[in-house]
Formats: structure tokens, C-alpha cells, sequence
């Protein structure tokens, strides 16, 4: 039995985080400036991407890439309805209508066998939202030959997928927008934070300015020798922009993110060979395939109820005795009150989803475990599974 509780998340915060969150404070530049740049840059680097946007949630990121890229009232974005309420609430900031696909329950991604039909039943179909669930991508050849038939753009829900890998490809060099989060639960953290990547000049440019007002040219460079007083509305833009205090636990969390990325992918790999032992009690999570790349941002079991005298909620409730912190991704939105009762969206309109819902737990995955914290979470999944196996 553990000492202590192990908590679902936690973020690693080091000495360098520290130093340069304290080197931000003696500069006496608190807001956006040469941090959120030098952030921008690195990140954007690393990724492969041509133009980085740093704004303060992967909540704004989304909202300015469907907004740059033309969605207005009335439009459709197509999407999955296995995610955070994030995902969902962007489209209706902009008056348009989410349209879910059901997932594959084996990626827990968006079906794309079923996406022409969806495509197909919108009247005004403006874009595909997918959402790389845990840090698995998306099926992303078949999504963007979808849409580049159709007059898509894709804007890719990429909190979970920081760093990620499809076909030799790092996520935020596909599609036509791609966000990341920088929440203090995700792969790398800033607190709060997001960022918008694009290979698109037209779209950084219009994100970049209605991350901030709509107020045009770099707001910030206006109170430093080289700016002037005089700056213009272009149009009502958001409040969206990230400080130089995150952007410097950005840069800090970004040199270690290689190194974030090995452990996480060595728990991953534990969790994985212990539990294909009880393989008839609970279902893994896929590894990404051959030349992809998992994040691990979450490691998601799924109970098998028919083996098991115990279902899902009980599984966490004796995890939690266990002294063991754990979460659900997601409860999927077509189930929550606001959409049942706007769409009228039943559980079984989203078959996949919903069943995948009622099996899920989400294990502790982060840097700062130990080796005896992953023994001791082997264990305890062990030990229920056998305590109440059918
Ligand atoms: C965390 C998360 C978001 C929102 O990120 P914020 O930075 O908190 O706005 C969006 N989508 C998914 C799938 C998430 O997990």
C-alpha cells in the first residue's frame, strides 16, 4: 500500500523554470514582449512550422484559427464528439454548429470512415476539427484528402500531442491551423497557455492580430524606443495574448521536452507489458504505429465489464483507496445538457463514444513519478483485476 495519495497530474518545475520566471520579474516586462517572441520562435523550431502564434489558452488558439480562417454563423465544423468542452464551445463562439463524427474505439480518434457522410449531411460544411486524443494522431492523409475535396480546412486539436509524430511528420506541419496547449496538466506547461502554428502567412497574420484587440502591428513595441503612440483597429478582435511570465516557463519547459517525452514513453512502456499480463480484464491503449510517434500525454485503460464484477466507477474508487489519483477522457460532449438539450443527441447517436466513455480510466503519466510510483500503480490495477475477476 502507498504513504501517500499519487496525484493524477503533476507539472515538473525545475530550478531553470524558476530562474527564468524570476530573470522576467527583474526585467520589469511582465506582459507580451521578448519572451512570448523568443518562446514563439523556439517553439515554432522545434516543431517544424513556419509561423507560431503564443496566446494564452489552446481554448484561444482554436477560436482565432476558425475564426482566421473564415467560420461565421450559420457554418459547420466537423468534429469529434470525444473531448474536452473546449473543442466544442470555440464553434459556437462564432455562431456556427458542431457536427460530431462517432470515434474508432480502438484510437478513440474520429472515424474517418465515417467522415464523407458527416461532410456530406452538412449544408454548410467549413471545416474539420480533429482532435488527436492522449497524443495518438489522427488518421490525417484520409481527413485532408476529405477536405481538400470538399474546400475544407483542417484546424487540429493538438493539446494532447506535444511532441507528436504521424508518418515521419510532426504534428503542426498538417493541417491548416494546428493548437497546442500549455494547461499545467498537459506535456509542457506555461500555468496557462496555448499556441497556434501555421504555414500560412495570411492566417498567422490575422490570428496574431485578433489575439490582441484587432489592434494592428505588435501592440507592445509602441511603449519601447522603437514604437510610436498610433496603432489602428482592424476589427473587434479577443484578449487573447500570453505574458512574458508564462512565455518564460515556456522556454524553460521547452528544453526539457525531449527528456519529458522519454519518461513519459518509458511509463508508457511499463504500464503496457504489465498489464498485457491481464490482458482479459483490461484493454492497453495503442501505441502509435511504425514511423508515428505517441505523445503520452495520457495513458487510458479500458475495463472489460464482462470479465470484471466491478465496473468502471468502482475500478477508480478502489485505485483511489489504493491511494491513487486518476481522471476519464472524456465524458464526450454530446452527452452534457447543453448539447443534449440544444441537438437533442441521444448516448447511442454516438455509439463508439459512449461506450468508450463508460470503460475509460485515465492512469497518473508525468515526469515526476518514480519507479516504485508506476509498481505501485501496476500493482493496484493488478490486484482489483484479480480481486474481482468474473
Ligand atoms: C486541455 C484541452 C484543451 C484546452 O486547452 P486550454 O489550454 O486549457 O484551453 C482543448 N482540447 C483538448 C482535447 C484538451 O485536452
Amino acid at each position: 500500500m502507498r504513504e501517500y495519495f499519487l496525484p493524477f497530474s503533476a507539472p515538473t518545475i525545475g530550478d531553470d523554470e524558476i530562474a527564468e520566471v524570476v530573470d522576467t520579474l527583474q526585467s520589469g516586462w511582465l506582459t507580451t514582449g521578448p519572451k512570448v517572441k523568443r518562446f514563439e520562435e523556439q517553439f515554432a523550431s522545434y516543431v517544424g512550422c513556419r509561423h507560431a502564434v503564443a496566446v494564452n489558452s489552446c481554448t484561444a488558439a482554436l477560436h482565432l484559427a476558425l475564426e482566421a480562417i473564415g467560420v461565421r454563423a450559420g457554418d459547420e465544423v466537423i468534429t469529434t464528439p470525444m473531448t474536452f468542452a473546449a473543442t466544442g464551445e470555440v464553434i459556437h463562439y462564432l455562431g456556427a454548429k458542431p457536427d460530431f463524427v462517432d470515434i474508432d474505439p480502438a484510437t478513440m480518434n474520429l472515424d474517418v470512415s465515417l467522415l464523407e457522410a458527416a461532410v456530406k449531411r452538412c449544408s454548410r460544411p467549413k471545416a474539420i476539427l480533429p482532435v488527436h486524443m492522449a497524443g495518438l494522431a489522427c488518421e490525417m492523409d484520409e481527413i485532408l484528402a476529405i477536405a481538400r475535396a470538399r474546400g475544407l480546412k483542417v484546424i487540429e486539436d493538438a493539446a494532447h500531442t506535444f511532441p507528436t509524430l504521424y508518418k515521419g511528420r510532426m504534428i503542426g506541419t498538417i493541417g491548416d491551423v494546428t493548437c497546442f496547449s500549455f494547461y499545467s496538466t498537459k506535456t509542457i506547461t506555461t500555468g496557462e497557455g496555448g499556441m497556434a502554428v501555421t504555414g500560412d502567412e495570411a492566417l498567422a497574420e490575422r490570428m496574431r492580430v485578433m489575439s490582441l484587440h484587432g489592434i494592428s502591428k505588435n501592440a507592445w513595441t509602441r511603449y519601447t524606443a522603437s514604437g510610436s503612440w498610433f496603432y489602428e483597429i482592424l476589427a473587434p478582435g479577443f484578449k487573447y495574448n500570453l505574458t512574458d511570465l508564462a512565455a518564460s516557463l515556456g522556454i524553460a519547459q521547452l528544453k526539457r521536452a525531449d527528456e519529458f517525452h522519454l519518461k513519459r514513453q518509458a511509463i508508457a512502456r511499463r504500464y503496457s507489458a504489465a498489464f498485457s499480463a491481464i490482458s482479459e480484464f483490461i484493454e492497453i491503449p495503442a501505441d502509435a504505429p511504425s514511423g508515428s510517434l505517441h505523445s503520452w500525454h495520457l495513458y487510458i485503460i479500458k475495463v472489460n465489464s464482462g470479465r470484471l464484477k466491478i465496473g468502471r466507477d468502482q475500478f477508480i474508487e478502489e485505485l483511489k483507496e489504493a491511494k491513487i489519483g486518476t481522471s476519464v477522457h472524456f465524458i464526450p460532449l454530446h452527452l452534457h445538457p447543453y448539447y443534449r438539450e440544444v441537438y437533442g443527441y441521444k448516448p447511442e447517436d454516438f455509439p463508439n463514444a459512449t461506450a468508450t466513455y463508460q470503460r475509460a480510466i485515465s492512469l497518473p503519466i508525468y515526469p515526476k513519478m518514480t519507479e516504485a510510483d508506476v509498481d505501485s500503480v501496476i500493482e493496484s490495477v493488478s490486484s482489483i483485476c484479480h480481486k474481482h475477476a468474473k
